[in-house]
C-alpha cells in the first residue's frame, strides 16, 4: 500500500470519472495495491474492500474525516466529523465468507457479496431488482423442509431476515452513524460510503492539481508533465509567487 504521485492522481481521476461506483472502488484499489491481481480484489467481500479503501483514504488524506450532510427532515446542512477508527469495524481474521442461515423451517446457504456481484447488477434500474439479483447470486441454496425453493416462493419477511443475516456477517460493508440535526432535532442513521468519500476527495485533489498546472503553464510556459513531476512544496512556492 502506498500514496500516489500527482500524475497518478490525475490518471485515476480520468479513469474513474467514466465509471460507476462499483468500478471506481476497484480502480482505486488496483492503484493502491498494484501488485494484487484484479481478480483477487474483485472477489473480496464488500466489507474487506471497504476496509482496504479506508486504509487507502487514510494514506492519502489522513485519519480524520469532515464533511457536510443534509438533514432529511428540514434540509439544513449538518457538519460531521469523525475518524477512520470510528468507521472501522473489527473483522475476525477467519471471517466465514460462506455460511448457512436458518429462518424457521427455511434453510439457506449464503456467501458474502463481492465486487463481481456489484458489477453484475450495477446497470439494473430499480433497487428491488438489484436486491433480488444480489440475493439470487449470494444465496446459493434455498430450502423449505429440505425441498429446493425458488426466490419467488419465499415470503418477503424471510427474504428480509436472510438479507439482514448476510449483512451481519460483513459489518464493515454497512456502516451507519446516528446523527441529530441541530436545527430541528431530527434523528437519523446516515450511511457512511467510503467509496464516494474517497472518490470526492480524490476528485477535489485532481481539480486543484489541474488548476495549478493551468496557472503555472500560463505563467512560465512549463509542460504539464514537468509541473506534475515537481515536488509539491516547490510547486506551491511558485504558485505563491504568482499570488495563488
Ligand atoms: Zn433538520
Amino acid at each position: 500500500m502506498r500514496g500516489l504521485t500527482a500524475k497518478e492522481i490525475l490518471g485515476v481521476w480520468e479513469v474513474g470519472q467514466q465509471q460507476m461506483p462499483a468500478e471506481r472502488a476497484l480502480t482505486l484499489l488496483s492503484t493502491f495495491c498494484p501488485q494484487t491481481p484484479r481478480e483477487y480484489l474483485e472477489q473480496l467481500s464488500i466489507g474487506k474492500r471497504d476496509a482496504l479503501l479506508l486504509s487507502f483514504r487514510e494514506v492519502l488524506f489522513g485519519s480524520q474525516f469532515s464533511g457536510m450532510i443534509r438533514c432529511p427532515h428540514c434540509r439544513s446542512t449538518v457538519e460531521i466529523g469523525f475518524s477512520c477508527a470510528d468507521v472501522r469495524t473489527t473483522v475476525p481474521s477467519e471471517q466465514a465468507e460462506t455460511f448457512s442461515v436458518h429462518v424457521g423451517e427455511y434453510e439457506f446457504n449464503c456467501r458474502l457479496p463481492n465486487s463481481t456481484d456489484l458489477l453484475a447488477v450495477m446497470y439494473q434500474r430499480s433497487i428491488d431488482s438489484i436486491g433480488n439479483s444480489l440475493f439470487e447470486r449470494c444465496v446459493t441454496e434455498k430450502r423449505f423442509r429440505g425441498a429446493e425453493l425458488a426466490l419467488a416462493n419465499l415470503p418477503p419477511e424471510v427474504t428480509a431476515a436472510v438479507a439482514a443475516e448476510i449483512a451481519k456477517h460483513d459489518p464493515q460493508a454497512d456502516i451507519r452513524f446516528d446523527l441529530t440535526c441541530p436545527d430541528c432535532s431530527h434523528q437519523w442513521a446516515a450511511i457512511f460510503d467510503v467509496v464516494s468519500f474517497a472518490w470526492n476527495e480524490l476528485s477535489a485533489w485532481a481539480t486543484r492539481l489541474i488548476r495549478q498546472v493551468h496557472t503555472l503553464a500560463l505563467a512560465y510556459g512549463w509542460r504539464e508533465l514537468d509541473i506534475l513531476s515537481m515536488n509539491p512544496m516547490r510547486r506551491q512556492a511558485y504558485l505563491e509567487m504568482l499570488g495563488e
